[in-house]
């Protein structure tokens, strides 16, 4: 299992575009990765924006849905926000650049093609489009 994060802030949402692996780079994805072994998709989710991002984030609501990766991958997303003090995000590991994003904005990268079914969830129940 993957878990992606939506990280929402002042109406933006986050979107990070990865380094790595080639066949990746250059995508935008929702930040994240794989759960491991004894951790909840929550813990995991804190953790790997820590790693990534070097933010302090909590998990807000899990998105309906599953997203089928590279077998045996899913992709489960939660909507998360930014503690307060947190700082801003920066692409620390796996990815080198980010954006935030307006609604207005967000087709204009160039998502990955798993994550485009969870952005239009996420826009659906956060945003109520
Ligand atoms: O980031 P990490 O390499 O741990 O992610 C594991 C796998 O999950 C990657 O192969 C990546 O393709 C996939 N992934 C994804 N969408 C995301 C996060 C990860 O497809 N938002």
């Amino acid at each position: 299992m993957v878990v992606g994060a939506a990280v929402l802030n002042d109406g933006r949402l986050l979107a990070a575009r990865r380094s790595a692996p080639p066949d990746l780079a250059g995508r935008w994805e929702l930040p994240g990765g794989k759960i491991e072994p004894g951790e909840t998709p929550e813990h995991a989710l804190v953790r790997e924006l820590r790693e990534e991002l070097g933010v302090e984030a909590e998990p807000v609501a899990r998105i309906p849905g599953e997203w089928p990766l590279k077998p045996p991958y899913t992709l489960q997303v939660w909507t998360a926000r930014l503690l307060p003090g947190s700082g801003d995000p920066k692409p620390l590991e796996d990815h080198d650049e980010l954006r935030w994003l307006t609604p207005d904005e967000l087709w204009d990268v160039d998502w990955l093609d798993q994550d485009v079914p969870a952005v239009m969830e996420v826009v659906r129940h956060a945003w109520g489009t």
